[in-house]
């Protein structure tokens, strides 16, 4: 994994003042890097029995794909309220500014699934947070959450779920 670390690149003050966002698109773009995260991940899980992976809009979307593509699994997308076309079950969080909503299709989990829930980064954990109790609602046998890169300072592990089993594969 300090490969794949060593090519992601901090960008101060991005989207706001104070905030060093960690931008993994150099990671992503890097075929070495690429297929580390894809392998790592599919380490992780390829003896869990998932079924469904949830990939969270946009950034979780990349390497869920990937996870889902290895584990023979399906890949289901949360998106951002009216981009999902079908009937959807939304949940409101709170921001640090204001509040947020993200949906799921209402026909996109079932009770027989296995779920791991990937997004890119765990900052507050208020978006996945969210994204657990949408899952959550539809009844799945199992529900994993998964990140690439924590950022431990934030505290985000601490407001997820006691019972969802939370892995990351870089800690910052
Ligand atoms: P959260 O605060 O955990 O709800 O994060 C909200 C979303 O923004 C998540 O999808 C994260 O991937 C992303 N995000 C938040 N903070 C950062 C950061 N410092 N660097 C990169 N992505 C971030």
């Amino acid at each position: 994994m300090e490969y794949v670390k060593s090519k992601i690149r901090d960008i101060l003050d991005f989207p706001q003042k104070g905030i060093v966002f960690k931008d993994l698109t150099t990671a992503f773009k890097d075929p070495q890097a690429l297929k580390k995260i894809g392998d790592e991940l599919l380490q992780l899980y390829r003896d869990k029995g998932i079924t469904k992976v949830v990939g969270i809009e946009s950034r979780g979307f990349i390497a869920g794909s990937v996870l889902a593509y290895g584990l023979n699994a399906g890949f289901v997308p949360v998106r951002k309220p009216g981009k999902l076309p079908a009937d959807t079950i939304s949940m409101s969080y709170d921001k640090e500014y204001g509040k947020d909503t993200i949906e799921i299709h209402s026909d996109a989990i079932t009770e027989d699934d296995i779920v791991v829930i990937h997004d890119d980064v765990l900052a507050t954990g208020g978006t996945m947070a969210a994204a657990y109790n949408l899952v959550k609602s539809m009844n799945p046998k199992k529900i994993y959450v998964n990140f690439i890169v924590e950022l431990e300072m934030l505290g985000g592990r601490a407001i997820l779920p006691a019972e969802a089993e939370v892995t990351s594969l870089i800690t910052y």
